[in-house]
């Protein structure tokens, strides 16, 4: 058994007294997700009513998931944390380093093949800490997770943006940097800004070829990839209750392509059959003792509009099926006006790829439904014109599909390649035939995102978002402006026939089955476990302690970049090339801010060595500062480090020696970031001081040793011609991240308390 009832007892046994308290300081009837977000306070039960879109509040969440390529760096500093074990359930993913070429067999053995490394250090260190690890070949995180773990009225952070999946389980499940699941496994609190709710009412029930992914789609056009950032979308309706659980897991899946901070749905029947479906009937019991709580007040269901920020209706009787692109997943259109719009935008219509799969849409709903129009497809005698793609989610889903012959029914694409259970082409692991020649096409596929270049490298592939069947339909036509409900397609014969709408299963009839799911449980007691990693490796290092504060101010800093305009994490760590080096701290500072503006010049990583007078790249500039033992800061514009939770933009300063980063303003995540890394972040009192700094300027801080929350810290600019500046410069440490500072991070503190 991989899930934990235990745990998901105690959650729901906190319920009703936590349903209570949150009720009261609220003073109003309650969405699903002020329910669970209040059920999770780490305080406990509820003392104040929070501002949405406003107040900063601590959580404890239920369970952490992790994917290969974060998971990384997570676990390296998970190590330095001094734990024995992981304070909440947690899990780590082998999915995203797995290339699709050829097809699974091979894939797979040439994935393990080529970063056995990086596999064997999260399967020992899962090992050893208690978590668990499902291992290459096992699935993709989120599948995975919605199959085991996913509970209704739970709350999860993960170190992916997909991790939005399991709401379609009822959850508030949230995507996260590597950071902030140490913080959790390490037993810490977990920080948010409260939420604003958007709900979408959904009426109607839909039919013949729109699915569960029109939903998404057609919210997508509504929100645009932007509408719902800082928000959770919450579904509700008759309309919501007509949809499997795996249906409303890609609607919510996809809630990242228009920014979301998650989704979500009530409990209900779909959810109960999927949970029983996949052998946790005790986890419906469970539930089922608080179903009232596990969904939203009927009060707010009657009258949303007073109840939510944003409110959008669909009815789902009139929804059609949408193909949205190319290059943004917002470009909604309707299969009825594509062909219109392709022809006026010049979009290629012929389809060498269609690809169903990925964490968004390899249920078996989704496989059988998608199954049953290429079965029509052969049986009516038209032969199927693109090259068509499966990377299920799961192995459990694809030895179902295996054993009630949906597998077969694709392969009789004759050109049918099964993928491994992994990522593959949906993250750019797709090495595509003629990829590199760069030439405009398009591909069609059931996955999430189709931003340029995301599947195959190819800027000018132009890829379209749509539902499996869809992409089965387009598939077997070769074309994109194909419309099943009203076209025809010429049979082998000569004759002009019609697919019939598709059909599938929910779940299937016999159970789902597997042989070897893929998932390593923990040792019980891991304190045997040896984690070896390399000296000589160069993807993956394990960390050192930072140093401590000495207690003294930092003298004589030299102003290793002034950053110009936008400066976000990837100008400060690069992904791209550099993303084999996450596990390799020293190796992947040879991109910190190697995107940055330098303002005294206007170009990139070209920086003046103040040591010699010379210009270099910032890294190298950067390691001969620190080689000479000379401290460092940066300087930086408006919002710095917005863009991604990635740790390793906080991490790469402080182990290359930089003391302090002075901006104008930070993006919030990322000025965290610094603070957990025991670095200064630090935003000009006066925003005009920006203009004070000079290329050749020396560093004092005068006042550090009298750090303190709320007051300012004073700086002395040495000028090259022996004048000054003093700058005033604010800060937000509170307590607790002061002593993260004095400690040199805040595993380092935790570590000491450990101890
Ligand atoms: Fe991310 Fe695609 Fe993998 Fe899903 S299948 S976790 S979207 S890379």
């Amino acid at each position: 058994m991989t899930f934990d009832i235990d745990m998901i007892k105690k959650v729901y046994e906190r319920y009703p007294e936590r349903i209570a308290a949150a009720r009261q300081v609220v003073g109003k009837p309650l969405t699903l997700s002020e329910k669970i977000l209040y059920t999770h306070l780490w305080e406990g039960n509820a003392t104040q009513a929070y501002e949405r879109g406003n107040s900063y509040v601590d959580f404890a969440p239920d369970r952490v998931a992790m994917q290969d390529a974060t998971a990384q760096m997570a676990l390296l500093q998970f190590m330095q944390a001094g734990k024995a074990k992981v304070a909440v359930p947690s899990t780590a993913h082998a999915d995203h380093l797995i290339q699709a070429k050829v097809g699974a067999d091979k894939d797979l053995q040439e994935g393990i093949n080529k970063n056995s490394e990086v596999f064997n250090f999260l399967s020992s260190v899962c090992d050893k800490y208690g978590i668990g690890f499902w291992k290459p070949g096992a699935g993709i995180i989120h599948q995975v997770v919605l199959e085991n773990y996913a509970f209704p009225g739970g709350m999860m952070i993960g170190t992916d943006s997909h991790t939005v999946n399991a709401g379609g389980l009822g959850m508030v499940a949230i995507g996260v940097g590597g950071a902030d699941a140490v913080d959790v496994m390490a037993g810490m609190a977990w920080e948010l800004k409260m939420p604003k709710l958007i709900g979408v009412k959904l009426t109607g029930k839909m039919s013949g070829w729109t699915s569960a992914k029109d939903v998404i789609l057609k919210v997508a056009g509504i929100l645009t990839v932007k509408g719902g950032t800082g928000c959770i979308v919450e579904y509700f309706g008759e309309g919501a209750e007509s949809l499997s659980a795996t249906g409303k897991g890609t609607i919510c899946n996809m809630g990242a392509e228009i920014g979301a901070t998650t989704s979500t749905f009530g409990y209900d029947d779909s959810m109960r059959r999927y949970l029983a479906s996949t052998g946790r009937q005790d986890v419906v019991d469970a539930a089922d003792q608080i179903a009232e709580h596990l969904t939203g007040d009927p009060e707010v269901y009657a009258n949303p509009e007073q109840y939510f920020d944003q409110l959008i209706e669909i009815n789902l009787s009139e929804l059609t099926p949408h193909l949205n692109g190319p290059f943004t997943p917002d470009l909604a259109t309707p299969v009825s006006e594509f062909r219109a719009k392709a022809e006026a935008n010049g979009w290629p219509l012929e389809v060498e790829w269609a690809l169903i799969g990925s964490c968004t849409n390899s249920s078996y709903e989704d496989l059988s439904r998608a199954a049953s129009i290429v079965e029509d497809a052969v049986a009516k005698g038209v032969k199927p014109k693109a090259i068509l793609g499966i990377n299920p989610g799961s192995e459990q889903v694809k030895y179902t599909a295996e054993r009630d012959g949906f597998l077969d029914s694709f392969r009789k694409f004759e050109n049918a390649r099964i993928f491994t259970n992994a990522c593959g082409p949906c993250i750019g692991q797709w090495d595509r035939e003629g990829a590199e020649k760069g030439e405009k096409n398009s591909i069609i596929h059931s996955f999430n995102r189709n931003f340029a270049k995301r599947a195959d490298g190819n800027p000018n592939t132009h890829a379209f978002v749509a539902s499996p069947e869809m992409v089965a339909a387009v598939a077997i036509s070769g074309r994109l402006d194909f419309n099943p409900i009203t076209d025809t397609l010429t049979n082998e014969a000569g004759e002009q026939i019609k697919l019939d709408e598709p059909k599938g299963s929910e779940l299937p009839a016999k159970g789902f089955a597997v042989e070897d799911a893929g998932y390593q449980a923990p040792s019980e007691d891991g304190s045997h476990v040896v984690v070896n990693v390399s000296p000589t490796s160069d993807r993956l290092q394990l960390l050192e302690e930072f140093p401590a504060w000495d207690g003294k101010n930092i003298e004589g800093a030299k102003v290793l970049i002034k950053a110009f305009g936008k400066c976000t994490t990837d100008h400060i760590s690069m992904a791209g090339p550099w993303l084999k080096y996450r596990g390799h701290l020293d190796n992947i500072s040879n991109n910190m801010l190697i995107g940055a503006v330098n303002a005294y010049n206007m170009e990139t990583n070209k920086v003046k060595n103040q040591l010699t007078g010379e210009y270099g790249e910032v890294p190298a500039v950067q390691r001969a500062y620190k080689a000479a033992g000379i401290p460092s800061i940066v300087v930086g514009d408006q919002n710095y480090g917005e863009g991604s939770s990635r740790e390793h933009a906080a991490m790469e300063p402080r182990h290359l020696g930089v003391k302090a980063v002075l901006v104008k303003s930070f993006a919030r995540i990322h000025e965290t970031n610094l603070k957990k890394q025991g670095m200064l972040g630090l935003t000009f009192a006066n925003e005009a001081d920006y203009d004070k700094i000079q290329e050749d300027d020396t560093v004092n801080f005068l006042d550090l040793e009298q750090f303190a929350p709320g007051k300012q810290l004073t700086l002395e600019f040495v000028h090259a011609d022996g004048t000054k500046d003093i700058i005033m410069a604010n800060h937000t440490y509170n307590d607790q991240q002061i002593d993260w500072f004095k400690a040199g991070s805040a595993l380092n503190l935790i570590k000491q308390q450990e101890n």
